[in-house]
Order: structure tokens, then sequence, then C-alpha cells
């Protein structure tokens, strides 16, 4: 087996200090983490500031084109920087870099490395060759080996897991299976063992993480004595309940095509599998699902969450719903107002359909108008907020489990924390400290957070 990174030569890198920056979803900053864990391995030291780095990696995100453009803004920046400062190394890593390719270098051509979401385990080996005075482009595909590095991770109590990488679906507006590749799931052993060491170092929350996570051990052999699949999400969360010392287990992004009643079952048996769900429904009209190629029906949809809410009748559900697809009309517009409105979700993630490179979606001719978009984006968010603010109603003068996950960043005086639910909680700092489960009588309900005070102190389990 290639080596990932070179072996933690602390040498390699003796007061070099690098900074990371990260767009775009969870998968990228679990990326990040697995790529901060390796510099640390080669000497490198974190730096706050990017403009004070020696070493700069983007770790873009390519799914509008809004955040495509800001990473260009940042680049030029860095760009100028390096004419005045040779030993500069600038990288782009993540979907742009996938996507763009070669054609980065020609545009910024300061940059020294370009390196593909499934090259990250890769770094090390990428900065050796960069060192010895090449430009480097790795975009290739590339089977992902395992995660032997590890992670700097930004908490010390929940952690991110990825346990397949890469999404083989097609939905006809998305650039994720051009830059991320096809599905790699990691064995569950190796899952396993990640959790374990996870455990001993003290964390209390894992999620577990892949673009479609219902398709979870698709790609591995075995079949069981019934005929169905030996790997799969459900057989995983079997798999890895029992690890001691973590209290809660999530999942994301699940898949309404692929989730099965086999599943919410498990999850409700489960302890350690939290309340939450985050199921994208993308929009609330057949038509327009069947021309994004999701392969479900809104009713399907729909009982979905009637089957979670009849096992886990306090299940928070969240998704993500996106606007002014081609050819969406009016009217189909309201039928995505209404499902938000009748399924009452405690978190929308909202967007405005952006055309995508090399995606079908992208070349037809019924493009909604920009203004058309940006106005239906208005009033689903308005929408949403209100939804919002209904659900967080059930909190009120109720006592919640909160995991502390640290300070309040915007005030010391303050601890904040989530519910099983997800919901972001404040609560006095007082003799709690993170990783402590604390129960707390709610007593401020926003949109989206709420605040309180701890009942009857912590409890570790
Ligand atoms: N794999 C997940 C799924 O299938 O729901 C989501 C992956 S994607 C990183 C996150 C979200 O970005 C999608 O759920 C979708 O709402 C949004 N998205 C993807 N492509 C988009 C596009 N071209 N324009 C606007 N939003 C987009
Ligand atoms: Fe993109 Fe669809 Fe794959 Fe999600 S399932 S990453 S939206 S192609």
């Amino acid at each position: 087996m290639p080596p990932l990174a070179p072996a933690a030569d602390p040498a390699a890198a003796p007061g070099r200090r690098y900074a990371i920056t990260t767009f775009g979803c969870q998968m990228n900053k679990a990326d990040s983490e697995r790529m901060a864990g390796i510099l640390e391995a080669m000497g490198y030291r974190h730096e706050e500031d990017e403009l004070a780095a020696d070493l700069v990696i983007y770790n873009t995100c390519s799914i509008r084109d809004n955040a495509e453009q800001k990473v260009y803004s940042y680049l030029g920046r860095q760009a100028r920087r390096k004419r005045h400062n040779p030993r500069l190394t600038l990288v782009v890593a993540g979907c742009v870099a996938q996507q763009e390719g070669e054609s980065l270098l020609r545009r910024v051509p300061e940059l020294d490395l370009v390196m593909g979401p499934q090259h990250a385990n890769r770094l090390g080996s990428l900065l050796e060759q960069v060192e010895s005075g090449h430009q480097v482009v790795a975009t290739g595909e590339h089977q992902i080996l395992e995660d032997v590095t590890r992670p700097r991770r930004e908490s010390r109590v929940t952690a991110w897991i990825n346990v397949i990488y890469g999404c083989n679906e097609r939905c006809t507006y998305c650039v994720v299976p051009a830059t991320r590749g096809r599905e790699q799931s990691r064995t569950p052993q190796a899952i396993r063992s990640e959790i374990e060491t996870l455990a001993r170092q003290g964390y209390r929350e894992i999620t577990l993480l892949g673009q479609n996570i219902d398709a979870y051990g698709r790609d591995l052999p075995g079949i069981t004595p019934s005929g169905r699949r030996r790997h799969t999400l459900t057989d995983l969360l079997h798999f890895i309940h029992d690890v001691e010392g973590i209290a809660r287990i999530r999942f994301a992004t699940s898949h309404p095509r692929y989730f099965t009643e086999r599943l919410i079952a498990a999850c409700a048996e489960l302890p350690k599998v939290c309340e939450h769900f985050h199921i994208p429904f993308q929009s609330g009209d057949d038509q327009v699902l069947r021309h994004m190629a999701r392969g479900y029906t809104v009713d399907r949809y729909r009982r979905i969450i009637r089957t979670i809410r009849r096992h886990m009748p306090e299940a928070a559900i969240s998704a993500d719903a996106i606007v002014g697809f081609p050819g969406e009309t009016e009217a189909q517009f309201h039928n995505t107002m209404a499902l938000v409105e009748e399924i009452g979700f405690d978190q929308l993630n909202t967007a405005a359909y952006s055309p995508r490179p090399h995606t079908p979606a992208a070349t037809w001719t019924d493009q909604v108008p920009e203004p058309v978009k940006v106005e239906r984006l208005r009033r689903l968010n308005t929408c949403v907020e209100r939804c919002a603010r209904r659900c967080n109603q059930r909190y009120a003068q109720q006592v919640v489990e909160v995991l502390v996950e640290g300070r309040n960043p915007k005030d010391p005086d303050q601890l904040m924390g989530r519910t099983r639910t997800n919901r972001l909680v404040f609560l006095p700092a007082g003799s709690h400290g993170p990783g402590d489960l604390v129960s707390v009588r709610i007593e401020a309900v926003r949109p989206f957070s709420l605040s309180g005070c701890s009942l009857i102190g912590s409890r570790t389990v």
C-alpha cells in the first residue's frame, strides 16, 4: 500500500505555519481536519491569520456559483502576497480544484498545488512534489486508501467520521458526483476502530458522514442468508453502537429514495442514535423532482416523515430545498411552500438554483430569471423562519438533555451545546464543562436557538 503521507517527521517543515480556510459542507470540514492533522505531523504549526501563514490551503466548494466566486477573490489576495514572498505555498483543495483542474493554474499561475477531494489524505506526498519545485495537479480518479492520519479536530467533544466518500446519484443540478467521484465505503471495522480511538480521547458524540449515507456499504462485498446486502447503514449503526464513552450518534445526509423503515426502527431502538434526521426533499412538486432525477415522489417523502414520527414523536426533521429549478412554475413553487408548512421543519437550508458546469440542468433553455428566484427564496425563507419558530415553541419550559460543546464564542459567560434533536442551546457558564450531559430547563425560545438553566448538574454515561 503506498504511503498516504510521509511518516510523521516534525523536521519536515520546522517553523512553518499553515492556515486552512474551509468553504461548504461538513465533508469539506472533515477533509480539512484530516489535512491539518497531516500538516501537524509534518511539523507545521497552525496560524489563525491566513495572511501570516507560510502555507495556505483553500478547501473549496463548487455547489453554487457564489461559493466558487468567493474563492477567486481570496486567491487574488494571496497571489499578490506570493509575488513578494516566493516561499509562500498556495494550495486549492476540494471541489473547485477537482472541477477546474489545470485551468486553475492558468487562471492563478501563482498556485503550487491543485488537489481534488479524493486526494486529501495524500497532502503530505503532494507537498513533497511541490517542495522539489513542481506545480502539481492531483485530480485523477483515486482509490481512497484507509485514513491512517490523525485529524486535527476543531472540537474536543463532537467528531465527524466519513463512512462513505463520493456519490453515484445523478441529480441533474448537482456537481458533486463530478467532483467527489464514485462511492467508496470504509469497512465497518475501520470505522469502529476510529470511534474507539475517539472515545478514548474523550469524545462524546460522533456524526457519520456521507453525501448519500443510505448508500453506505453497497460497494462492499457480502450478502446475508436472507438475501440482503451484508453492509448497510442500519447494520453499521448496530455494529458501532456499544462503543463505551460515546453518548450520541448522528448521521447525514439521508436520501429519501433509499431511506428504509428498517433504518427508522433501528434509530428508535438504539438509545444513542439521536432523534434528528436531515433528509433533503429539494422540491415539493413531483414534476420538478422528476426533472431533478431524484427518484421519489412527494408522497413517498411524506410517508417517510410519518413513519419517523410514529416511531419517534419528538424527532426533529431538517432538510435542503432548491427554488427556481429550470422550468419551475409559480404553482410548483407553491407546492414546495405547502410541503414546508405541512411538515413543519425544524430547520431548512434553502438555495436558489445555480447552474453548474457539466450538469444537465445547466444546459436547459427554461431557466428561471434571477429576480424570480431571489423573490421565491425570500418568500420561502420567511415561511421557514415561521415554521422554525413554531417548532421551537415545543421546547418552552421543557427539560432537555444538552451535550455541552464549549463556551459561546460571542459571550464567554455562556456555554453552548445541543439537544439530541440538534437544537442549539445556551446556558450560563457554571460548574459544567465540555463533554458534560446536562439537564436544562428551556426559558427562552428563538427561531434558531434556545436558552435555559441547568437543573440537576451534569452526568456522564
Ligand atoms: N447529498 C445531499 C442530497 O442529496 O440531498 C446533498 C448534497 S449537496 C452538497 C447540499 C445541498 O446543496 C443539496 O441538498 C441541494 O439543496 C444544494 N444544491 C446542490 N446543487 C445545487 C445547485 N446547483 N443549485 C442550488 N443548490 C444546490
Ligand atoms: Fe448531489 Fe444528488 Fe449526490 Fe446529493 S444525491 S450529492 S444532490 S448528486
